[in-house]
């Protein structure tokens, strides 16, 4: 017993690093003991002791106690993975970036080397790699090809309370891989959020609960509902920053432009304050931010000014800050009460993001956030009795409100043929299900009873939403595989074309530059084809208003899918530029993936989606300089009004060409745009006889 408390203890050989065979550095020794006042330090024996005895364990702890950062090291030092990797997944890139980062200073090596991260387009690991952080989507990705995961010896299924589309997978996939693999070990992670769910669904899983040390926070609300949250968000960060006594500010916001707008506001706002309030370090946090930036919210608060008023940091941050990552010091938190939500509408086969209000379990997540170092406070930005009468208790699965097209794709690929009757711990509407089937279908991933067809197989490839790898898969045979990548990778990248608040006229001069008059898709590719031609160059991206980093990210990206497409052995070819089929096969091919979000303007002058007969409008962003009256779209952006984005004009022929069997006029209701394409259809026919 003793001896084996000893090989569990981390400081059992004081000076070398088990992983390099050096000595520690004395920064090691400095973060040693930061770690050993973590709750979850304490608990280290007691993990490791029932991940030996039991193949599922369910622990949960505060959101800060060390879960994520220590757990691994704990079952890692013990051995428990026998010689094997462990993986520690999490739902969020941001996470698994950052957490990374850390745990290599914590356990003295180099990022990459024994410990690693995989993101999608982004892998920083290695042969060495003994400790994985990867997001969900990646380990999903990993079982497509390695469904035994034999890699691993343990899996730590991390922030499992945020119950995303990857983790639900992942956990119907793990336990039918738990009776085949008796040596695999696994640890399911969680906030102190229903962590019976878990329990239940591994029969049998022990929980331990480490309790974290939590000050006692105080709630405060409005006492009318606040016509404009942003407003009075900021409007509470100086007042804070004016009355309250020292300590940082945690203000919750949705999204990237919001979180942009409140920073500068914050900015501005301190500095007509004047030396009479203290200095002020204003950091935004989502997910599109770069890592070095995203570091930037463990940066100290400012020092004391010249007249010794205490310094502040404020974090700006999306739902990333509620229970992924843990900033240290905050003692005020702001909760508007928002955030941004996928939803899904099967009937409309409509995917949005959607700001709206969050649960009971996200408030009292987000009050936490207040009360790590010492007592804090909570401003929520909402009455009292919304919080009771308007806020459901818990978010519910991402699984219930997602287009399951991608899940059902890997499903499939990882050889499970009854999607219906999968182990889902949550399981979604049978019509969602039905949905995606029919999806896959028409993109001929499926056969019509369902099994997965050779394009399905290779679509499943790729990293990518089935319909983005359909216009890849098609760009081979219309010969346009070199455009079709570009396109498909600036769209998996954050938004390339700058607009500051400011400058938007000079911003939207900028862009009409590399305006392709038939759409959206030959605009991204014009910009980004420059951008190569200029040799990448940042000042140049600079002047153009172009975002050189989302550009730079979008060449990686295509860079990984070439290489995808060359080991699945498809042939890299384009058409030269003055082929008269150049810009039309590049259009095809993108509709070969699109043609289920095509949209007819009606003589009314608007336009209505095909088939789900919604009302939308081209979005001001659009180069577009005319109305086609045919168009394909990337995305049903749902607002006050609703809006397509990313459009491109298409020919009503090609829709017969390229998806026959969802443009059978046989089967679509009568509609304005039906007469239209039996117009089509019956001039086609006699050209052809
Ligand atoms: P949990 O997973 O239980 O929420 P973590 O393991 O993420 O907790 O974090 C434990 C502690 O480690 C945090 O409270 C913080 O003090 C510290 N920590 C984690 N990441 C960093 C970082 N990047 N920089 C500085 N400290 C960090
Ligand atoms: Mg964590």
């Amino acid at each position: 017993r003793a001896k084996n408390e000893k090989s569990n203890d981390f400081d059992h050989n004081p000076h070398l690093n088990p992983f390099t065979n050096r000595p520690f550095s004395p920064a090691y020794y400095k973060i040693l003991e930061k770690r050993k006042v973590l709750p979850a330090w304490e608990a280290r024996q007691k993990v490791v002791e029932l991940v030996k005895q039991y193949q599922v364990l369910v622990l949960q702890g505060e959101t800060g106690s060390g879960k994520t950062t220590q757990v691994p090291q704990f079952l890692l030092l013990a051995g428990i993975a026998k010689g094997k990797a462990i993986a520690c997944t999490q739902p969020r890139r941001v996470a698994a970036m950052s957490v990374a980062k850390r745990v290599s200073e914590e356990m003295d090596v180099a990022l990459g080397q024994e410990v690693g991260y995989t993101i999608r387009f982004e892998d920083r690991s290695g042969p060495k790699t003994v400790l994985k952080y990867l997001t969900d989507g990646m380990l999903l990705r990993e079982a497509m090809n390695d469904p035994m995961l034999s890699r691993y010896g343990v899996i730590i299924l991390d922030e499992a309370h945020e119950r995303t589309l990857s983790t639900d997978i992942l956990f119907g996939l793990i336990k039918e891989v738990l009776p085949k693999r008796k040596d695999l070990k696994i640890v399911v992670m969680s906030a102190t959020l229903n962590a019976e769910k878990f329990q239940e669904y591994f029969e049998g899983a022990p929980m331990i609960d480490v309790p974290g040390r939590m000050y006692p926070v105080e709630i405060f609300y409005t006492p009318e509902p606040e016509k404009d949250y942003l407003i009075a968000a900021i409007r509470t960060v100086i007042q804070i920053h004016i009355v309250e006594d020292e300590g940082d500010i945690l203000l919750f916001l949705t999204g990237e432009e919001e979180i942009e707008q409140a920073c500068r506001e914050i900015r501005d706002e301190v500095k007509k304050l004047g030396n009479e309030v203290g200095d002020m370090l204003v950091v935004p946090l989502y997910s599109s931010l770069p890592p070095a930036q995203q570091q930037r919210i463990f940066d100290q608060a400012p020092p004391k000014n010249k007249r010794g008023v205490p310094g502040r940091k404020v974090v700006v941050s999306t739902n990333i800050a509620e229970t992924s990552l843990t900033i240290d010091g905050i003692v005020y938190v702001i909760d508007p009460g928002f955030a941004k939500n996928k939803i899904y509408n099967p009937r409309l086969r409509v995917e949005s993001l959607l700001v709206s209000p969050i649960s009971k379990a996200s408030a009292k997540q987000r009050a936490g956030r207040a009360g790590r170092t010492r007592p804090g406070k909570c401003f929520r930005l909402y009455p009292e009795r919304a919080f009771e009468k308007e806020l459901k208790e818990n978010t519910y699965a991402e699984i219930l409100r997602s287009n399951l097209n991608s899940v059902v794709l890997t499903l499939l690929k990882l050889g499970i043929q009854d999607i219906v009757h999968f182990d889902y711990m949550d399981p979604p509407a049978p019509e969602t299900l039905m949905r995606a089937l029919e999806e896959l279908n028409y993109l001929g991933a499926l056969t019509d009873d369902g099994k997965l067809t050779q394009i399905g197989m290779r679509m499943s490839e790729f990293p990518l939403d089935p319909q983005m790898s359909k216009v890849l898969l098609s760009a081979e045979k219309l010969q346009c595989v070199n455009e079709a990548v570009s396109i498909i990778a600036t769209l998996n990248v954050p938004m390339i074309f700058l607009r500051p608040k400011d400058q938007q006229s000079e911003a939207d001069a900028a862009k009409s530059r590399f305006a392709h008059e038939d759409g959206d898709h030959l605009t991204y590719l014009n910009a980004f084809n420059a951008y190569k031609l200029k040799k990448e160059s940042p000042d140049w991206c600079y002047d153009h208003y172009l975002n050189s980093r989302a550009l730079k990210q979008a060449n990686d990206v295509r860079e990984q899918l070439l290489q995808i497409m060359v080991k699945i052995g498809m042939k890299i070819q384009s058409k030269p530029m003055n082929d008269p089929d150049y810009y039309q096969n590049i259009k095809k091919a993108i509709l070969s993936g699109y043609f289920m979000q095509v949209a007819h303007l009606q003589r009314a002058g608007h336009y209505l989606t095909f088939r789900d007969d919604q009302v939308v409008a081209i979005h001001p962003s659009s180069t577009l300089d005319h109305k086609p009256e045919w168009c394909m779209y990337n995305e049903f952006v749902l607002t006050s009004k609703n809006y397509i984005r990313t459009v491109t004009e298409i020919r009503p022929d090609w829709l017969f060409e390229i998806a026959p069997e969802y443009f059978d006029l046989d089967e679509i209701k009568n509609s304005e745009a039906k007469r239209k394409l039996e117009r089509v259809y019956k001039r086609m026919k006699e050209s052809d006889e």
